[in-house]
């Protein structure tokens, strides 16, 4: 039958924009007509604009997915900074402590444990190698998707109708795609804040992770490439909206006192945002002709700064799917070929998922009994090699069911 395109993927966020990138740089998928829908495509930063606020973590496994999509050197050249260390200690202990884990790269004989990167130039550079490739971006939603039969159909709101073989949302927690589709989800929102803002430390950040772990909430400074950190504060959603209120010099003293004086003096250097927090799975990743990745699919919480990395894993996982479903002369919008992908990422993502929400539950309590667990077991960790190696390893994205274009 005679379809506008084989895909039509809704969101051009990092995973929708990595999907696309990936799909058109593998030669099984490279053929496919892909429609990419995107209300606000991000545009590359000009040279001099100030780094902006979101920033993300990025895993190896994420970075090899930059590099196999030819992303990687414009998401260098912005700046992208290595962290070669990470150091995690509770509010109780500090961080050379008996009760604090530091991770170190050399252990593993790595460069580095990942990189932080601009979210914008990572969006805007996979953007621009997809549609270099051949991808059609749409500046807009989605309005409807039908699917079933022969082909999906998206209707956007301005009417425009898109005939395909697969439709994928990509269109993050509050997923249009996942709603048409009427698919259904578990979780809760966490009754904390994540404060984000770049600052300007005292003492140099070593390209170190630091985080310690509060009762409200953990406080991470990651490393810019220009010697700031970029702070994300998890606080009582109550506190939220007046700590980022404050004035530059009261947030910087608030800020300082809660990081225990890390990296000395911390002064703020942007305006302070304020993200709710939440945890959401959906309940199922695919329909015939239809699947979810990413955030659509899943949202956890930022302390282990996996949400995105995921997300690229949910993306690669796909592709590989779908260029063996076509390679084996199949449908891609088959619900079999489909549901390969869901067994897959599932089983991947739901533990991943619930060691974040038990790690903030963990650590968000002041029970004593809790508080006595977190320090000796983060100490025990410490010196447990194997342990600490897996579990570093897992973060890396390194370990498990590893899509073969990441290994
Ligand atoms: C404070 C904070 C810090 C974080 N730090 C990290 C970190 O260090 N590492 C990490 O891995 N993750 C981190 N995360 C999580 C990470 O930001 C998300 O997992 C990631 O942005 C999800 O990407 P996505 O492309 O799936 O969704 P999104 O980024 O939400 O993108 C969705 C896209 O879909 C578009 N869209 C929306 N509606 C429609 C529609 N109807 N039709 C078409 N398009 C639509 C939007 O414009 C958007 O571009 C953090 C999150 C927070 C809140």
């Amino acid at each position: 039958m005679k379809r506008d395109f084989d895909i039509a993927i809704a969101g051009g966020g990092m995973v929708g924009a990595a999907l696309a990138a990936l799909l058109t740089s593998r030669p099984e998928t490279s053929r496919l007509r892909i429609a990419l829908l995107e209300p606000r495509p991000a545009a590359p930063p000009a040279a001099g604009d100030p780094l902006d606020l979101r920033v993300s973590a990025l895993s190896r496994a994420s970075q090899r997915l930059f590099e196999r999509t030819g992303a990687w050197p414009a998401v260098v050249a912005r700046g992208a900074s290595p962290y070669r260390r990470m150091v995690v200690w509770d509010a109780a202990d500090s961080p050379d402590g008996p009760g604090a884990i530091r991770f170190d790269a050399a252990e593993l004989a790595e460069p580095d444990l990942g990189h932080i990167v601009e979210n914008r130039s990572a969006q805007a550079a996979l953007l621009k190698c997809a549609r270099e490739r051949g991808v059609k971006l749409l500046q807009s939603g989605v309005a409807s998707v039908v699917t079933g039969g022969d082909a999906a159909l998206v209707t956007t709101p301005e009417d425009r109708r898109l005939s395909c073989a697969l439709v994928i949302g990509a269109d993050g927690h509050d997923s249009a795609v996942r709603r048409l589709a009427g698919i259904g989800t578990r979780g809760w929102a966490y009754a904390q804040n994540g404060i984000v803002a770049h600052l300007a430390t005292e003492r140099p950040h070593q390209e170190t992770a630091w985080q310690r772990f509060l009762p409200g909430g953990p406080l991470a400074l990651l490393p810019l490439a220009d010697g700031r950190v970029s702070l994300v504060w998890t606080v009582p959603a109550a506190d939220a909206q007046a700590l980022a209120a404050l004035d530059d010099e009261a947030f910087g003293l608030r800020v300082t006192e809660a990081s225990g004086g890390v990296l000395g003096a911390l002064k703020p250097t942007t305006p302070r945002t304020a993200f709710p927090l939440r945890l959401m799975h959906a309940l199922e990743y695919t329909r015939p002709r239809l699947a979810l990745i990413g955030d659509a699919a899943h949202a956890v919480h930022p302390l282990a700064g996996q949400g995105v990395n995921l997300g690229f894993m949910d993306a690669a996982a796909l592709a590989q799917v779908l260029g063996e479903a076509l390679a084996a002369g199949r449908d891609i919008g088959e619900h079999a070929v489909l549901r390969r992908y869901e067994r897959w990422r599932k089983a991947e993502n739901m533990p991943a998922m619930a060691l974040m929400d038990g790690l903030q539950k963990l650590f968000g309590s002041d029970l004593p009994l809790l508080a006595w667990a977190r320090r000796t077991g983060l100490g025990l960790v410490d010196r447990a090699e194997p342990v600490k190696r897996s579990l570093i390893r897992r973060a890396m994205g390194v370990a498990g069911d590893v899509p073969a274009a990441l290994r």
